[in-house]
């Protein structure tokens, strides 16, 4: 079996490949997915260099992210999977970002909880981009009125960094394919209406589909068996 550090090298330069052959000259973020893993997994990933994870389940992600040995290295976590309004408290105290957002009353919960403790929450909007696929996220026929609901809102501490989809279950790589083209143009369509200068993170692919949402523009993979092993 190889090791977390071994397979991390790997994928750190199959990304590089896949950016090479399409000429892609931005920075394509790695996320190492750390749920169901230990926290000495955890451990071994940042001793090989890695800084960035993401997490799906906020009380196993607090139990994991609160240990000494994880809490002093330098990290930062997202939460990845739905977010449940009775555990924004603890995401936001372990979080930098929430990547699954897809309705707005998570967000005006996270935004009482982050102005009580005068703290800053980047998010994403969550797209259901998988033709209903998939459970969560906002359906696209459905994104622009939420986006419009964020808008007006004018929030003081959460912040709208970018958007995020799951990729369909199946092995059809033209449907992947589809879905992530998909959530391209909505990014590239949404940064040109709202003209913030932060919106700039389009998050997808995964394990078995992550060249393919690099090849569609994706600028942070989120990855967990191809770095960790099987779950
Ligand atoms: C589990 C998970 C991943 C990582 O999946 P792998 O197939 O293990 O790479 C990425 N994104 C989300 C939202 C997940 O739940």
């Amino acid at each position: 079996m190889s090791s977390i550090k071994d397979n991390l090298l790997r994928i750190l330069d199959l990304i590089n490949l896949v950016k090479i052959k399409n000429n892609i000259n931005y920075d394509v973020n790695l996320m190492a997915v750390s749920k169901t893993f230990s926290s000495s997994d955890v451990a071994e990933a940042m001793e090989a260099g890695q800084t960035l994870f993401g997490e799906n389940r906020v009380l196993e992600a607090y139990d994991k992210f609160n240990l000494p040995i994880i809490k002093e290295k330098k990290h930062s976590l997202h939460i990845i999977g739905h977010l449940q309004r009775n555990k924004v408290k603890e995401a936001i105290e372990i979080a930098e970002m929430i990547q699954s957002i897809d309705k707005i009353d998570t967000l005006d919960v996270i935004e009482k909880k982050c102005s009580e403790k005068n703290k800053k929450m980047d998010f994403l909007i969550e797209v259901n981009t998988s033709f209903e696929m998939q459970k969560y996220g906002v359906l696209v026929e459905d994104f622009d009125k939420l986006l419009e609901q964020i808008t007006k809102k004018d929030y003081k501490f959460c912040n709208l960094r970018g958007i995020m989809t799951v990729g369909p279950l199946t092995d059809d790589k033209v449907i992947i394919k589809k879905s992530f083209k998909l959530l391209n143009d909505i990014f590239i369509k949404i940064r040109q209406q709202i003209k913030k200068t932060d919106f700039d993170i389009i998050s997808m692919g995964m394990s078995s589909d992550f060249e393919i949402a690099i090849s569609e523009g994706s600028n942070l993979v989120r990855i967990g068996s191809a770095i960790f092993g099987k779950r």
